[in-house]
């Protein structure tokens, strides 16, 4: 079985670009691949977050992945920090990556100008970081959405160099993977950036927002007024959160509309909200019980971390000869 492996950072509640560009793909490739997926905790850690909140968002986020359809008995699920393993290859991938090559990566430099006050080097070798994740268990496919296609080729270039550098045809190259081919994108509901747990957040829908909520969001979302000839992209956006989560038939009623030019934006954003409330609204609730259960989603973890704590060692023990780190 081919090995697939992907994580999401511990930065706040799972909203639905994680959902479309991540974790829907993990469902449907539980059953065909080897899979290994994961909280980044050790991600989250290049802004910060408040001790405080920590272990609380990891078992929140664990809890999110199973109430999206996530098996643990068929995955590996597993937070980051419990497989040393990473950190060793990251230390080791660290002297074959270079610092122009990671300074010019964008969103790396979109997170010098959003906050130059925490310019760490951890955010910096964030790319080697998650091409550890990555390379740790050999992986060949990572679900991931649009904004992730970039670091996939950093970590591709890495264990091509480790490749040649040792001599050996080791690491395979991990490719970036979406069921339907092109990765996604989830726009923010203002239209400005994509979905995010930790921007845009009255911009973005949550897998826990409430009904109330998630209606206030979606009536607010930018639209707009023309109707026939070329779509504007925030009604584009509309139609693609509509065709993610509606009925194929209300998506072709509004369709009709606007090239009548007869589209009511807000019928069209009040039959979104509802579509959306019985898409959320389920996951929500399944997650909330389930958090009620710590020594379930503990059990989860270890589970998880045992089996990619077994397939990382084996890839390190590999590892380390080839470099010549083998003294006994
Ligand atoms: P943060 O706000 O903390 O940067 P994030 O919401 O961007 O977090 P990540 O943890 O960086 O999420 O990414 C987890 C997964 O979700 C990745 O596979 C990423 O590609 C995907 N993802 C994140 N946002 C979107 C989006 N708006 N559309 C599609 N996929 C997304």
């Amino acid at each position: 079985k081919e090995i697939v492996v992907s994580g999401i950072r511990s930065t706040g509640f799972l909203h639905l670009g994680n959902y479309f560009g991540a974790i829907r793909n993990y469902v449907r490739m539980q059953d065909e691949f080897n899979c290994y997926f994961f909280i980044a905790d050790w991600h989250s850690l290049t802004t910060h977050p408040d001790p405080k909140d920590l272990a609380g968002n990891v078992l929140r986020m664990v809890a999110e992945n199973v109430a999206a359809g996530l098996d643990p008995e068929k995955v590996a699920l597993f937070a980051q920090s419990d497989v040393p393993e990473i950190a060793e290859l990251y230390m080791l991938l660290n002297t074959l990556a270079y610092k122009g090559e990671l300074e010019k990566v964008p969103t790396f430099k979109e997170k010098v100008r959003l906050n130059p006050d925490n310019v760490n080097a951890g955010l910096l070798t964030y790319p080697v970081l998650m091409a550890s994740d990555i390379l740790v268990h050999r992986a060949t496919k990572v679900p991931v959405g649009k904004d992730q296609e970039q670091h996939l080729e950093m970590a591709r270039n890495f264990a091509h160099r480790f490749n040649t550098r040792y001599g050996a045809d080791f690491f395979p190259g991990p490719q970036a993977f979406n069921y339907g081919d092109n990765l996604v994108r989830i726009p923010s509901l203002d239209g400005a950036g994509k979905m995010s747990k930790s921007e845009n957040q009255m911009a973005t829908l949550y897998l826990a927002d409430d009904d109330d909520l998630i209606r206030k969001k979606v009536m607010k979302a930018k639209s707009d007024s023309a109707a026939g000839g070329e779509m504007p992209e925030s009604v584009a956006n509309l139609f693609q959160l509509m065709s993610l989560v509606g009925h194929a038939a209300t998506v072709a009623k509004f369709r009709e509309d606007f090239n009548a030019g007869t589209i009511r934006y807000g019928d069209m954003k009040k039959q979104l909200a509802e579509d959306m409330v019985a898409f959320i609204g389920p996951i929500r609730e399944k997650t909330l019980e389930l958090q009620k259960d710590k020594v379930y989603l503990n059990k989860i973890m270890r589970a998880g971390a045992e089996k990619a704590r077994a397939s990382a060692s084996a890839t390190l023990v590999e590892v380390r000869k080839l470099i010549g780190i083998n003294y006994y």
